[in-house]
């Protein structure tokens, strides 16, 4: 039994790929539905990659069938593995991140996992390119649920697989730079904790149910005990 189950998810919250995906998944919509800027008015944050296909594609008036969506993911992937390779705007990593994760992979009773709206293999791509995929060892993604509500029990039942199972609900800890990723905290009864790094600011994470909202991760004392609190 493990006392802690931490889920993360990676943009705005462990990094920031400096508009990598935007540029990969605008490529590939023109490639392949003809349509330039295909998602200059889609929200992303918090969303997952298949539901940000789904409403590029409403805006673009364009159907796709599945088996081209299962191309246009194809080709989505490609160029991302190259459009992370360059230079962006906040591209890196966030306040303290790299710090946690090390102390984190030292607690014996924890595990990390990653809860995010990326498809699977641009999840890996991105944390490879920035050293941090050694840290994780499962996870939920876009391509599982299109809604990330339901990410949080897909990520908790591979976590069990692996022979990582706690104790209450409340000893998974998702962390998240969205209200959207708040949401999926408490629909799946798990403790969040809301980082000001990415599209919202603090006070915007206070009106959300958070159990706290953190400006950065770079207090690593403090947030060390905020993760493993009741352990
Ligand atoms: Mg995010």
């Amino acid at each position: 039994m493990f006392s802690k189950i931490l889920l993360f998810d990676i943009d705005g919250t462990l990094l920031l790929s400096g508009r990598a995906g935007y540029r990969a998944l605008t490529s590939a919509f023109e490639e392949l539905f003809g349509v330039a800027g295909g998602f200059d008015h889609v929200p992303v944050a918090g969303m997952t990659d298949r539901l940000i296909l789904t409403e590029a594609l409403k805006q673009a008036e364009v159907t796709a069938d599945p088996a081209q969506r299962v191309r246009f993911h194809r080709r989505y992937c490609e160029l991302f593995a190259d459009e992370i390779h360059f230079p962006g705007p906040r591209k890196g990593l966030m306040p303290g991140v790299l710090t946690l994760l090390e102390r984190l992979s030292h607690c014996d009773q924890v595990r990390c996992g990653l809860v995010t709206g990326n498809f699977a293999e641009p999840a890996q791509i991105k944390l490879e390119h920035f050293n941090l995929w050694r840290f994780f060892t499962f996870g939920a993604y876009g391509d599982d649920a299109p809604v990330r509500d339901d990410l949080v029990p897909i990520a908790v039942e591979r976590a069990g697989r692996d022979g990582v199972t706690v104790t209450a609900a409340t000893d998974v800890v998702v962390i998240g730079d969205t209200p959207l990723d708040v949401q999926c905290a408490t629909v799946a009864g798990a403790r969040s904790i809301a980082v000001a790094t990415g599209s919202y600011d603090e006070a915007a994470l206070r009106q959300t149910d958070a159990n706290t909202v953190l400006a950065d991760l770079s207090e690593t004392d403090a947030v060390m005990e905020l993760l493993l609190a009741g352990s």
